[in-house]
């Protein structure tokens, strides 16, 4: 193993001992550092994916990486079965910070979005009377909540469920953005919870109306039906404010966080409820081995202090206004759309020549700016938020230069 590893050679490896589970574009990062990685052979990149949005904080960012380390170097997991120094202040700290009785500490953000609808089901059975077993969710047409067997059952993409059933009952699927449908499907007596996206990230960045939260929040209540934001992908700053649920004064009964809720450095998730929820779930009903760890507790509290620290949610709505601004005066055939929130962006691509948005992908790597489609036509644009307005403008000026070479 003394021989260097160039790119070629980790994607060969990767290519025959790892699951092909997974299509990345084919650069190898080897380097973080606030908005940029750099490859294997040393070039630079901006990085306008950010893991999906678990980099708000930027690539290692100092302090978070300080508070991993130390406590890594004092003690790392003990398990449920013992109290820990690290989790009790943690949780102080998170309910206070999003206002929320209670706290759940789990770790992926499937694993969050599974213990919300296990957190739902049981209300739904001893808080509001639903006969065993008949508890029902609501989601929306091209959701997004994660990979597990359930999440799966709920969602509405081929290639996220085909061939990987049964599925899980339980589910009632609505289209997004539509009150009238979400009105209707309420009228079932027996439905515990709505589960919703405040923007739809993975589906390819949609945006419902405005007032859509509001509405869809006030019909939950007039039906005692919990509203659950899963808030992994949009939360913590990244659509300009801290929960993409405060554009419309919506709060969450059950609020669903993950991703940037360590910075990118652990997988770190949570779920937060007030009391008359989460104490329906009792000891052995849940739970996690990492779930809470002492790593996990100091990260996430050095990840969120950075997020009011440095302003983040100020910046990304800031600094999202000028972006899409700035890509929607792009004159180009190929843009057949921009929408977005904060720095939660996306282009929706007119294939040109046989070019779509795969190859403007590519040639924005060339030229050093690292996004990836989602679905076929849609570029995501989500950089960490710590990018400054300069180096904005100068990711700006890569990402029309790649497009404008198809025109
Ligand atoms: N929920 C939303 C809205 C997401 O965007 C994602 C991941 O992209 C998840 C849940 C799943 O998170 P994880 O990949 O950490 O399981």
């Amino acid at each position: 193993m003394s021989e260097k590893l160039t790119s070629q050679m980790a994607i060969d490896l990767e290519d025959k001992y790892g699951a092909h589970n997974y299509h990345p574009l084919p650069v190898v990062l080897a380097k973080g550092e606030g908005p940029f990685v750099w490859d294997v052979e040393g070039k630079k990149y901006f990085d306008f994916l950010s893991a999906y949005s678990a980099v708000n904080q930027g690539h290692c960012h100092p302090k978070i990486v300080e508070a991993l380390v130390e406590q890594a170097r004092t003690l790392t997991l003990t398990s449920r079965a013992f109290y820990n120094d690290c989790l009790g202040p943690y949780e102080k700290y998170i309910t206070s910070y999003f206002g929320y009785d209670k706290v759940l500490p789990m770790n992926s953000g499937a694993e969050a979005d599974e213990t919300a609808i296990k957190l739902c089901r049981k209300w739904a059975y001893d808080k509001k009377g639903v006969p065993a077993n008949e508890a029902k969710i609501i989601v929306c047409e091209g959701n997004f909540h994660g990979r597990t067997t359930t999440i799966i059952s709920m969602s509405t993409d081929p290639d996220a469920r085909g061939g990987f059933g049964p599925y899980t009952p339980g589910f009632v699927i609505v289209p997004y953005n539509d009150i009238p449908a979400l009105e209707k499907a309420l009228e079932d007596p027996n439905v515990g919870g709505f589960l919703v996206e405040p923007i739809q990230g993975e589906a390819g960045v949609y945006v419902p109306e405005d007032g859509y939260l509001k509405k869809s929040y006030d019909l939950c209540k007039a039906k005692n039906v919990l509203f659950i934001a899963d808030e992994v992908q949009t939360g913590i700053a990244r659509t300009g404010k801290l929960l993409a649920c405060d554009h419309e004064n919506v709060r969450p009964d059950i609020l669903i966080l993950g991703k940037a809720l360590s910075g990118g450095v652990l997988p770190v998730s949570a779920v937060l409820a007030d009391d008359h929820i989460m104490l329906v779930i009792k000891p052995g009903q849940h739970g996690s081995t990492f779930g809470g760890n002492p790593m996990a507790a100091k990260v996430a509290v050095a990840a969120l202090e950075v997020v009011k620290d440095e302003k983040l949610a100020e910046r990304a709505e800031k600094l999202g206004e000028i972006f899409r601004q700035e890509l929607r005066n792009v004159k180009s055939e190929m843009i057949e759309l921009v929408r977005g929130k904060g720095l939660l962006n996306a282009i929706v691509i007119r294939p040109k020549n046989g070019k779509e948005a795969w190859d403007v992908c590519v040639k924005m790597a060339e030229n050093g700016l690292l996004a990836k489609p989602t679905h076929q036509h849609i570029i995501r644009f989500a950089p960490p938020l710590v990018i400054s307005e300069e180096q904005l403008m100068e990711a700006l000026e890569i990402i029309k230069k790649s497009i404008l070479v198809f025109e």
